[in-house]
């Protein structure tokens, strides 16, 4: 079906809203590789996010077991009811995936047990719209236990960011999160021409495969992201004084200063040089009684 999008929208009278970040694949090749890179099988329970008229989706329900399929989009429900007809496996949930409770509204009982389907993977496959593509990303991976896998359409610059290492401009908080809850791999670029309409922007698809336990020990997870929060917050800073005057700790600067002599971290440094272990190190020697 994928090859056919144009002809679709026009039967459909679609129009399509760039604010939802709406920008449909219509190269088939690319729908098979995306949902190759998600390595679906039978046992595996698909969430899309942002299934618009159900390109990729029939792709997905022809090799999972279970999709749910979520579009915010009502004007788009029709078409896409159309497009999976043939499957039986496709649940449409058309809701904003932002107001969702993944746990009690996407992977509840009455998705899951109804139909006897207990799946082995629950992976979440998206060609994302990008004006919310990192509320979206840590969403997933904050709230869904049980998530194993993420394959994601997104802006190639977003990519890189998650992918990061320490020392650079795109390494930040979200290359920390994404690393400390998972494990990132950049598949392949997608060029504007892959889309209608094209995008202003390049394309990457990545895949985050979900740690079993995270790369480094932290005592106190909401301590460690206030900490890293606070090293990005004033890039042009050194560390010690992007931590003391982010107003997230009750420390003087001594004490911080203190703090990171006793790690052999240097005070000079700027944020942007910590591996995620020695912010783990770092926020370990916080205690709730300084915040
Ligand atoms: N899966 C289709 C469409 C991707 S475009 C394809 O690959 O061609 C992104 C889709 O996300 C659009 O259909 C848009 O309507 C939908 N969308 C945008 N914001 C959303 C939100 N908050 N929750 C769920 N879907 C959303």
């Amino acid at each position: 079906m994928s090859n056919n999008v144009k002809e679709f929208m026009k039967k459909y009278n679609i129009r399509l809203t760039k604010s939802l970040g709406q920008n449909f694949l219509i190269d088939n090749n690319i729908v098979r590789k995306i949902v190759d890179s998600a390595q679906i099988s039978e046992g595996d329970m698909v969430i899309e996010v942002g299934a618009g008229i159900g390109n990729m989706t029939s792709e997905i329900a022809s090799r999972a077991g279970k999709v749910i399929a979520i579009e915010i989009d009502r004007r788009l429900i029709g078409a896409l009811t159309e497009n999976i007809k043939p499957f039986n496996n496709v649940q449409i949930i058309n809701n904003d995936i932002l107001k969702l409770d993944i746990k009690r509204d996407v992977l509840s009982a009455e998705n899951t047990g109804s139909g006897g389907f207990v799946p082995e993977n629950i992976k979440v496959v998206a060609n994302l719209p990008y004006y919310i593509t990192t509320p979206i990303i840590m969403k997933f991976l904050e709230e869904a236990e049980g998530i194993n896998m993420l394959v994601l359409m997104v802006q190639k610059e977003v990519a890189d960011r998650m992918v990061a290492k320490p020392g650079g401009k795109d390494y930040g908080v979200l290359s920390v999160a994404v690393q400390y809850y998972s494990t990132p791999e950049r598949i392949f670029d997608v060029p504007p021409g892959c889309f209608v309409p094209p995008p202003d922007v390049h394309s990457t698809v990545i895949r985050l495969r979900i740690n079993k336990e995270p790369p480094v020990k932290v005592d106190d997870k909401e301590m460690f992201f206030k900490v890293v929060k606070a090293a990005f917050g004033q890039r042009r800073k050194t560390l010690l004084n992007a931590l003391s005057n982010s107003g997230y700790f009750n420390l003087d600067k001594e004490k911080i200063k203190q703090i990171l002599n006793n790690l052999g971290i240097s005070e000079n440094l700027r944020g942007e040089a910590l591996s995620i272990t020695q912010f783990a190190l770092l926020s370990n020697s916080f205690t709730r009684e300084d915040c």
